[in-house]
């Protein structure tokens, strides 16, 4: 009942009132800790990220798209849309048309990103606002003719502190306004590839130092008056899991070199065959148990990874673990790009601001609906995309949203409230009717009605 009367009550408020804050565009600031594992959240302690969630909503599982790679996932979050669709379907890929190659050293050519539209060059397109970014893949290349009005080249070792201080000098000073930014930073990534996430003591320390760089970023925000209006969502672009080197499957076991080339290695290769195609598989199909092979017109339609030129005609997906290699070595003892799937592969999201609620929580939504909410937040209209703004309706205050435990609250409710409505009607009924027949029955007794005689 007390459920049912908050609801009808907050609903009411926002169908009346939701969007009267909404003269001055929203300001949103889009932070990525790369390869931030979702399940980091619950088994280490973050005082100043929980502080951060505390006063405002948590996603506890992000579900991304496949690859579960860096480049990918991150151009998913700004553009709404799978692989096959951005075209950024690896942090290595090949052309065979045009003979281009694309790697995480050699990102710059816009060919690649052109496919799609990116949250920062729509916004721009808005009169009076800029963009502004202290790094996230694609934002120093000129997509669209289009890089954000500031932003810095990649560079690893430009501390967080010189990013944070940029991103937040650009959007108290700049003209037009900078509406929306972009935060990136390379932890716990780096440390989850060399150490394995199941490296306790490590992972301590380096989710540790995580933590703290939100605990600068929320008091920076804080002492240059930002706090307040500005929204802030804190995400990742995938998880990661553990690594052995007792799990490898060596492909030059199974395959000679000369017979394809290797676009991406693991833990989804792109093979790029130099002799028959059906041989290649042939070949593959039966290397190891711990790795799937496709063809690409037989990649499952749950991946969404088929329809683009870039995708080779023959992938392979290592099970959770599983390390691809062309001889015996393991070059790292974490890694991520496995079935989008496994939830080791999914990051969380937290949001602040004032268009977020205060101390909710929520299970899971996909990194593909993450951008139809910035969208709302920017009021920008979105380009076509793959994700479902619905799915984060509940995080808003902007929004009615009912999820399933609350709409059966309030059928059990309503039908508590009718039942009791009735007893009563019933109860009281009874009581007022009690004692007219009585007094009725007296009066028969002295009526002698002359027409029964
Ligand atoms: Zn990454």
């Amino acid at each position: 009942m007390k459920l049912l009367v908050i609801l009808l009550f907050s609903g009411l408020i926002t169908g009346c009132g939701g969007n009267s804050s909404r003269s001055l565009p929203s300001k949103l600031l889009l932070v990525s800790f790369d390869g931030f594992r979702a399940d980091y959240l619950q088994n280490y302690e973050f005082p100043h990220l929980q502080n951060f969630i505390k006063e405002g909503v948590l996603v506890e599982h992000v579900k991304n798209v496949f690859i579960t790679k860096t480049f990918p996932n991150h151009y998913s979050i700004v553009t709404g849309l799978y692989e096959e669709s951005h075209g950024i379907v690896a942090n290595s890929m090949y052309d065979v048309i045009t003979k281009k190659h694309f790697s995480d050293f050699d990102d710059k050519d816009p060919f690649w990103w052109n496919e799609a539209v990116p949250i920062w060059v729509t916004n721009q397109l808005q009169e009076n606002r800029s963009s502004a970014a202290a790094m996230w893949p694609g934002t120093d290349v000129p997509i669209h003719n289009t890089t954000p009005s500031y932003f810095m080249n990649y560079s690893s070792s430009v501390s967080f502190e010189e990013r944070l201080n940029n991103i937040t000098m650009w959007l108290m000073n700049s003209n037009p306004p900078v509406t929306f930014a972009t935060l990136y930073w390379e932890e716990p990534d780096a440390s989850g590839h060399k150490y394995g996430p199941e490296d306790k003591e490590n992972m301590y320390r380096v989710l540790k130092e995580v933590d703290d760089l939100i605990g600068e970023l929320v008091h920076k925000l804080k002492v240059l008056g930002l706090w307040e209006n500005l929204n802030v969502i804190i995400t990742s672009d995938h998880g990661m899991t553990q690594c052995s080197k007792d799990k490898l499957i060596n492909l030059d076991l199974c395959i000679d070199r000369s017979s394809y080339t290797l676009v991406d290695l693991t833990p989804v290769a792109a093979v790029l065959p130099k002799i028959n195609t059906t041989e290649v598989y042939n070949k593959l199909k039966v290397c190891n148990p711990h790795m799937n092979v496709y063809l690409k017109e037989d990649i499952p339609a749950r991946f969404h990874y088929q329809h683009n030129d870039r995708i080779q005609p023959i992938i392979l997906v290592a099970d959770e673990g599983w390390t691809i290699v062309l001889n015996k070595s393991l070059p790292k003892l974490g890694d991520h790009g496995y079935d989008n799937s496994l939830s080791s592969m999914h990051p969380f999201l937290a949001a602040h601001g004032p268009v977020f609620h205060k101390g909710y929580k929520h299970s899971t939504i996909n990194s593909v609906d993450i951008y139809p909410m910035m969208c709302h937040i920017l009021g920008l209209k979105p380009h076509p995309n793959n994700g479902t703004f619905g799915h984060t309706k509940c995080l808003l205050v902007d929004q009615w949203c009912i999820n399933l435990p609350e709409a059966i609250g309030i059928v059990i409710g309503v039908l508590l409230v009718l039942t009791t409505l009735t007893c009563l009607i019933i109860i009281m009924q009874n009581r007022l009717s009690v004692p007219r027949p009585f007094s009725r029955l007296q009066l028969q007794e002295d009526d002698d009605d002359p027409l029964i005689e």
